[in-house]
């Protein structure tokens, strides 16, 4: 591994000094726009653009501490081809040259056999449209590579709100400021949404109420007026029980319902079966709580649902957040612009996907599609006339499979395999680059060009380069393109640059929906979104209403009303494993990116598991203890806080470390399983049964 920085002299596209114009990467809400300030070619402060609203000239901790990222001393800085065992994190450093030809004579060959034993594996370890699924799509689509279903965080929630709203679309971010009553639905947005948070503190000022749903005790809920606790995987019953309350005392705005809605009376009949005291029973709240907030919702206008994806990584996730989506059109909240629910904003971006990943380069053919949920699983898989090839090859980018996919232990037995060929485009050797044949050093924000949409406000951030690759560094487009001219694939689209790449995402046949020139001085643009997008209807589904009955669902043999499902790991329904287990992140880490920055890895400490003081004692369990975790898919050790973050039988493993910065080589998904939801085909990461004992090995 390199030990030392060193800054290349190419820096022809970069200012030597001054400050320059980007966008954050990284997979969170707020898309905040940056600027960074370079002195001789070198970035020495990474802050937020006070020019934009959004951000506020404001980043939160992990951000601003960006440019300690891109120098980091452990940083890949020239490709590396692997000399150990795989999992040994032995490399030696290679030219590009002799990787890129390596790289292609194996997937020349493979492709001879079967282009579809060649995966590709990425997700949102950036959020740019370019650096992300543009060339690097370009390349699998004419490489007639296997599809990748991208599942892992938002699928539930995606699937439930195209078939309630029609997509990924909702109330303006900035108007949460003036709404009365602001319901934070699965969100600990102070550590992960932190521009919103800004908005909810000025309705709070303003005199709003602010409720929080959530099974822990965040950071968030310590600032709200009231906090639920329900159990994991039971949002659902929560919903019905509030339609309940608002149809029984007729808190319903009718005209709204009539004219903009679609199966009123089937809903009606579905949400009376959920009493307050049946949804307390499933959701382990006190009656009361249910009834408050049902009447609170239903008397206080502008009220507004801040839904976040932490709720639908449960069995029944997608009927969940079907049954959340339908509140806002009951009670007619639609009608004020600081009314109705944001979960994602990222639908509204008119984004030309076609252009930046040309779908047509798979002339005709239809590969396969993996599920990026179902890694460990299908890694292990032979061939056959169901799955298709055993996969050969696996690219990954962008990603960090063998920490954050579900149930490691087998992810990792996948990715040992002698006969898998796997190169990882990343910036540091992560858990994943140690199984890599060849690691290629891919260039961090501040050394590319990109261009993101955002699914938490609604403006186009432009992301220019701020420095010079560090050290071999290339973009994952400059990666693609060369492995494409290596391939032989000679269409022009193989030849484009990454700026060509950012004007294409919002150009369309008649005409471009963005002012490129307007990034280019501003650095963001806004989209023209009305105030209440939703005040007369129009919703972007078939009907044109919102859908309580989804006939789309129906004609798939599904439910066309949301439910309430159990988890597939009921609380309470197994003796070995009696606690309920969930995995938010830890307040300095996004996913698993950030782990390895020490100053935030020191904010964190070490992995923790928090305990309820009940379930502690019961187990003899202490704070700061050592302790092991475990279930039937296996075992996994750190210490424990006894903490009143944890609600009685529901521990909260944080996350998400790197596995090999644990106490054993293991992190929280060596316990969470493959199962999938009931919408998306998501993961179900918080719909996980445990039990928990102190480690007799290790001392207290
Ligand atoms: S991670 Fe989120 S809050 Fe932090 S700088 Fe990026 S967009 Fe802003």
């Amino acid at each position: 591994m390199q030990s030392s920085i060193s800054i290349s002299p190419s820096v022809s596209f970069a200012k030597a000094s001054g400050q320059v114009r980007g966008a954050c990467p990284h997979d969170c809400p707020d898309t905040c726009a940056l600027l960074t300030t370079v002195e001789n070619g070198v970035a020495v402060k990474v802050q937020g653009n006070p020019d934009h609203p959004q951000t506020g000239g404001v980043l939160c901790t992990k951000v601003s501490r960006y440019t300690e990222r891109s120098y980091h001393p452990e940083r890949v800085l020239q490709p590396l081809k692997r000399v150990g065992p795989k999992g040994s994190g032995r490399f030696e450093s290679v030219s590009w040259d002799s990787a890129l030809d390596e790289i292609a004579a194996r997937l020349k060959a493979i492709a001879a056999r079967n282009p579809e034993a060649i995966a590709p594996y990425s997700y949102a370890g950036t959020m740019g449209l370019v650096q992300a699924e543009g060339m690097a799509a370009r390349f699998f689509n004419k490489l007639g590579a296997s599809l990748l279903e991208r599942t892992i965080c938002s699928a539930a929630g995606t699937e439930a709100l195209t078939q309630t709203l029609g997509g990924k679309v909702g109330m303006k971010v900035e108007f949460f400021a003036e709404s009365k009553l602001i319901i934070i639905w699965g969100s600990n947005s102070i550590a992960s949404n932190l521009h919103f948070w800004r908005h909810v503190q000025e309705a709070k000022r303003q005199g709003a109420r602010i409720v929080c749903l959530d099974p822990r005790k965040t950071e968030t809920a310590d600032k709200c007026h009231e906090h639920i606790a329900l159990r994991p995987g039971t949002d659902a019953a929560l919903a019905l029980a509030l339609m309940h309350e608002l149809i029984v005392h007729d808190w319903l705005d009718h005209d709204y319902i009539a004219q903009h809605t679609v199966g009123w009376e089937q809903l009606k009949a579905r949400a009376l079966l959920w009493p307050p005291a049946r949804a307390a029973e499933v959701c382990g709240v006190p009656v009361a709580q249910i009834t408050t907030l049902a009447r609170d919702y239903g008397t206080t206008q502008p009220a507004a649902i801040r839904l976040n994806y932490g709720m639908q990584r449960v069995r029944g996730g997608g009927n969940a957040a079907r049954a959340i989506a339908c509140l806002p059109a009951l009670t007619g909240a639609w009608r004020h612009r600081a009314g109705g629910l944001l979960l994602s904003s990222s639908g509204m971006f008119p984004i030309n996907k076609a252009a930046l990943q040309r779908p047509d380069l798979l002339a005709g053919r239809r590969p396969r599609t993996l599920n990026m949920s179902t890694i460990g699983d299908d890694l292990l898989r032979d061939s056959s006339a169901d799955f298709g090839p055993k996969i050969e090859a696996l690219i990954v980018y962008n990603s960090n499979p063998v920490a954050v996919a579900p149930e490691s232990g087998k992810v990792v037995q996948g990715f040992e395999r002698e006969d898998l060929f796997t190169v990882v485009l990343e910036h540091f050797q992560t858990d994943t680059a140690d199984y890599a044949d060849f690691i290629l050093p891919a260039t961090t924000q501040l050394e590319h060009w990109d261009i993101h949409a955002s699914y938490g406000h609604t403006d186009v951030v432009l992301n220019r380069p701020a420095i010079a690759p560090v050290g071999q560094a290339r973009s994952n487009s400059a990666i693609f393109r060369a492995l494409a001219a290596r391939m032989g694939f000679t269409e022009p689209c193989f030849l484009e640059d990454d700026e060509t790449l950012c004007r294409a995402a919002f150009s369309h046949a008649d005409g471009d929906k963005v002012d490129f020139q307007e990034l280019l001085d501003k650095g963001f643009a806004t989209l023209p979104v009305p105030d209440a997008p939703f005040a007369d209807g129009v919703f972007p589904t078939p009907s044109g209403k919102c859908e309580f009955f989804s006939a789309r669902l129906a004609a798939q043999g599904l439910d066309g009303l949301p439910d309430h499902l159990d988890n597939h790991e009921t609380a309470g329904s197994s003796s070995d494993y009696p606690l309920a287990m969930i995995s938010p992140p830890a307040r300095n880490f996004l996913n698993s990116t950030f782990v390895n920055v020490k100053s935030l890895r020191d904010i964190e400490g070490e992995p923790l598991l928090e305990i309820h003081a009940d379930d502690a004692a019961a187990r003899g369990i202490t704070d700061g203890a050592v302790v092991r975790v475990f279930n039937q898919r296996g075992t996994y050790r750190c210490k424990a806080e006894v903490s009143k973050r944890a609600r009685p039988g529901v521990v909260n493993g944080l996350g998400v470390w790197w596995r090999k910065l644990g106490l054993d080589g293991t992190n929280v998904n060596q316990l969470t399983s493959q199962q999938l939801t009931d919408l998306g085909r998501g993961p179900v990461f918080y719909d996980c049964l445990v039990e928990v004992q102190l480690d007799e090995a290790t001392p207290v």
